[in-house]
């Protein structure tokens, strides 16, 4: 195991202007009722026809009970929208799960602090190549690194030391790592990280205070809302935004997620976003979610995000069935995950440690490349708008 030195700790970020801190404060749950609440039928046809990006009020109205009865309008027009902004290419991802140590306490969490019965583990270095081999042989070109947040085990060292390593076979290296400080977002782009994922879980924050108990670092609000920009400004080329579908209120947390994404856009126009919506299953580390979202209500947040939110890309993972990922790809999907383990080594070899959620498609990453081949999409493992970016890199350095 890696030991820590006090250099390699992180300590807590202020919050740093601009910040979508104050936006999202002055945007209480009771004004998102109210926007929705208050959305005609009338609101709903005016925003099928609007121009994206689409306005909060529109988007308010794509996801009122006054939209239900257009869900097939909604889904042409994501459609349509989809197919014109990215074409027909769904790009393919896999996680590989660093470590499942963790000292926050999130209560929808298999790693939480304190769980007994899983065996904790964090990858050796020589680990990390097997996985990173055994990926790339299934064809993977690109990677989602991901782990619990525990600095004795993942100093930022380590971190580095990891996407170094994975840069070496991946087109692509992202991290789902905890909210970092701006120095150590620095770092892992130098070293190769190109996309930092970082779902705020929830936007109502007496929500947020509930589902993150205790004084691990997640705690933190504002620290996790702002490493968006943290990350934006080291240079990160993809910022991947989310909610936890099925702690707050969905609605709430479509309209926030929206204003988020608006926000970031304003203010970091020439960064990609990417967007999430994991939902939530009874049975995750033992956690009963009493907001589950239904299959109906979740295909309607997704066209309302994806017609207003034209420019982002959608990702969706394998918590999804298969039957939900068959039909979400024509309606604006971009990229998906495939194959995934949520255990810390878990392709090279067979292995007892604990998973954080479990996986709902479990189809091999072939099988779901066919799929999205079937559905007269192009399943892609390598990122070409990566390698045209490095080649004008390397031009403009000429
Ligand atoms: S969600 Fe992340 S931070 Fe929270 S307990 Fe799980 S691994 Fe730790």
């Amino acid at each position: 195991m890696l030991s820590s030195s006090p250099a390699s700790r992180f300590t807590s970020s202020a919050v740093e202007a601009p910040s979508f801190f104050p936006e999202i404060a002055a945007f209480p749950r009771e004004e998102a009722f109210r926007l929705v609440r208050e959305a005609t039928e009338a609101d709903v046809r005016r925003a099928l026809a609007a121009e994206a990006p689409l306005e909060a009020r529109d988007v308010a109205a794509l996801i009122s009970p006054a939209a239900r009865p257009h869900l097939e309008a909604l889904a042409q027009r994501a459609h349509a929208v989809s197919v014109q902004r990215h074409g027909r290419v769904v790009v393919l991802y896999v996680p590989l799960y660093l470590s499942n140590f963790c000292v926050n306490h999130c209560i929808y969490c298999g790693f939480k602090a304190g769980i007994k019965r899983i065996r904790r583990e964090t990858l050796t270095r020589d680990q990390i190549e097997r996985e990173a081999a055994r990926l790339r042989d299934m064809g993977f070109r690109h990677l989602l690194l991901v782990s619990g947040e525990d600095h004795d085990e993942m100093p930022l060292e380590y971190m580095v030391d990891a996407v170094r390593i994975c840069r070496r076979s991946f087109d692509s290296v992202a991290i789902e790592f905890e909210s970092l400080p701006a120095h150590a977002y620095e770092a892992l782009v130098e070293a190769g990280c190109d996309g930092m994922t970082l779902y705020q879980e929830t936007y109502d924050r007496d929500v947020y205070k509930w589902a993150h108990p205790g004084k691990g670092p997640k705690s933190n609000f504002a620290n996790r809302i702002d490493a968006p920009d943290r990350a934006a400004r080291a240079g990160m080329r993809t910022l991947g935004l989310g909610a936890l579908l099925g702690l707050g209120d969905w609605r709430f947390e479509v309209l926030a997620l929206y204003m988020h994404a608006r926000y970031l856009m304003r203010h970091f126009w020439q960064t990609r976003l990417s967007l999430g919506f994991p939902r939530l299953r009874n049975e995750t580390g033992g956690f009963q979610t009493k907001r589950p979202v239904s299959d109906r209500q979740f295909v309607q947040l997704f066209l309302a995000l994806r017609m207003a939110l034209p420019d982002a890309e959608f990702v969706l993972s394998t918590r999804e069935s298969p039957f939900m990922r068959r039909h979400l790809l024509p309606l604006g999907v971009n990229r998906v995950s495939a194959g995934s383990k949520t255990t810390p080594g878990g392709y090279a070899n067979e292995t007892d440690a604990g998973a954080q959620f479990e996986i709902v498609d479990e189809r091999p990453p072939r099988e779901v490349a066919e799929m999205i081949a079937e559905l007269g999409y192009e399943p892609v493992w390598k990122d070409w708008d990566h390698g045209f970016h490095d080649a004008m890199s390397g031009l403009a350095h000429q």
